[in-house]
């Protein structure tokens, strides 16, 4: 069998060279997968195959589910689990790779079983959050010298490293350098070809029901949501379906009305699919690349946030270890913030009171049970929702930990650089500039009920949220036909 076109040199990283002599022979390479779940269009299963295959050595996917990570729950566990099981039986089906899951520590699993099984080269995909990065250091130790370890980034375009090589200071210092890529890293991607050498190594039978129960039942408290199917098709689906694709259906309203908060379907709906990495931003940007006669500003404006913003996130959070506290913030909106440390705040309200929407605003209360029902908060209040914390909190520090815990507890599209980033945009001013000074948010951009007013039915969205809470007494049910009609 033919091996495939290897990947870009830039594409991938050494994390840690080998000592392996040339008289010793060359041992099967593991692809760990964490942040970039699918089977398609996955620059580091290609790589993983492609080293394999020039090695004629064979090749196996391990995936290493945590027993806890950043406090996920069944919303967010249930769906990735899902994803993780069709996404087994696709690899089953396709290509005789084996998928082994490990549960516990991956600083553990992960280098027994390359012990195990002599492994010579770990692949594995890119993430900027400092637990993955800390685990993988771990790794590099405890790994015998012999092995090597490649880190692919799988999930943005252009690869982060080569993107920039600092910590960019807003879109517009990032933006003209990843157009300047484009044309080298917006490629189509080679087919996927089968591995040369098949491992005797059986699949170990995975209890996916099993496990889908238990992280249900352990997560009760953030119950599944059911208007956004999990797995790789679905995200097709969502991408460029031929009933309500977003490409094929819905990409006219994008630049009009994406932050209407009353037409959620003018979004994409992608984030969690590119979150849990079941589809691949860069087969979106080709799609859509496609479609852009048709529709050139809405395809523009949502490569700008796909592209640009997505990327410029993973920059920060690569970047700035302090990605999620305001020691990661610019000097000025620390200075700003901390000479309005003391002024009056007109309501101070509790992390409790924020997450059980108790505040004297309707249009904050109704925006935080969106995201609890939906598990997805529009765009736009996610940005109103995130500023009306800082001006309700004793300190801005307070307001960035209770946005974050809120964040990541309800969103389906959780824990990601562009959640650490949405809140440090909001909250400290991160890739913003400074703006007029006013109580509390010093120069930091203020929003308020007003503005919302002029820009949007504030009291339809009310009502529309409203509806939500209804439905879901009623069929004791995440799922409202109104949420799925307006989110499908
Ligand atoms: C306070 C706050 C919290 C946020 N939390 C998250 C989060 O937890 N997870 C998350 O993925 N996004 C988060 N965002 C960014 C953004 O709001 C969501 O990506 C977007 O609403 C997802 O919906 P969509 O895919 O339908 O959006 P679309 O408008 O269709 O966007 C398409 C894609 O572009 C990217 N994108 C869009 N807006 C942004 C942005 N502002 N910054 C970076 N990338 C962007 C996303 O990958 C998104 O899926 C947050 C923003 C704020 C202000």
């Amino acid at each position: 069998m033919a091996s495939i076109a290897s990947i870009q040199s830039g594409r991938f990283r050494v994390l840690k060279e080998g000592s392996r002599t040339s008289d010793q022979a060359m041992g099967p390479v593991v692809y760990w997968m964490f942040r970039d779940q699918r089977l398609k269009d996955n620059w580091a299963l290609i790589h993983a195959v492609d080293q394999a295959n020039k090695a004629n050595v064979p090749v196996a996917i391990a995936f290493n589910l945590f027993d806890q990570f950043l406090g996920a729950k069944a919303r967010q566990l249930g769906f990735m689990l899902r994803g993780l099981r069709q996404l087994h039986r696709s690899i089953t089906e396709t290509l005789q790779i084996p998928f082994i899951l490990f549960q516990g520590k991956a600083e553990d699993t992960i280098p027994n079983f390359l012990r195990e099984c002599g492994a010579s080269l770990l692949v594995t995909d890119f993430s900027p959050l400092q637990e993955i990065r800390r685990c993988k250091e771990q790794i590099c130790k405890k790994v015998t010298d012999s092995v090597v370890i490649h880190e692919v980034d799988a999930h943005n375009i252009v690869p982060v490293w080569v993107a920039s090589d600092k910590l960019e200071y807003s879109a517009k210092t990032i933006r003209g350098k990843i157009n300047k890529l484009l044309p080298e890293y917006l490629i189509d991607f080679p087919t996927l070809q089968s591995p040369n050498r098949e491992w005797a190594l059986k699949d170990r039978v995975i209890d996916w029901d099993g496990l889908i129960d238990d992280v249900l039942r352990k997560g009760a408290e953030v119950p599944e949501i059911e208007w956004c199917e999990p797995g790789e098709d679905a995200a097709r689906e969502v991408l460029m379906g031929g009933k309500n694709g977003f490409l094929t259906k819905r990409l006219k309203n994008y630049s009009a009305d994406r932050n209407n908060p009353l037409k959620p379907k003018a979004l994409s709906g992608l984030s969690p699919y590119l979150h849990f990495g079941q589809i691949s931003a860069q087969r979106c940007a080709l799609k859509a690349q496609r479609v852009r006669k048709l529709c050139p500003q809405a395809v523009d404006t949502f490569l700008e946030e796909l592209i640009v913003r997505r990327e410029l996130a993973d920059n920060f959070c690569f970047y700035q270890p302090h990605y999620d506290s305001l020691k990661g913030a610019w000097g000025w909106a620390q200075t700003t913030l901390l000479n309005h440390a003391s002024d009056k705040r007109e309501q101070i309200y509790t992390r409790e009171q924020f997450e059980k929407a108790q505040t004297a605003d309707p249009l904050w209360n109704a925006a935080q049970l969106e995201m609890v029902y939906c598990g997805k908060m529009h765009g736009f209040m996610r940005m109103y929702w995130a500023k009306k914390i800082l001006e309700w909190t004793r300190e801005p520090e307070e307001a960035l930990s209770i946005s974050i815990y809120l964040n990541d507890k309800y969103e389906i599209d959780g824990r990601d650089p562009s959640g650490y980033v949405g809140c440090m945009w909001s909250i400290c001013g991160v890739h913003d500039q400074g703006w007029k000074e006013r109580p509390v948010f010093g120069k930091i951009r203020y929003m308020n009920y007003a503005g919302c007013k002029r820009k949007f039915d504030v009291d339809g969205y009310i009502a529309y949220v409203k509806g939500l809470k209804k439905v879901k007494r009623k069929a004791d049910d995440m799922l409202s036909p109104k949420a799925k009609e307006l989110h499908s």
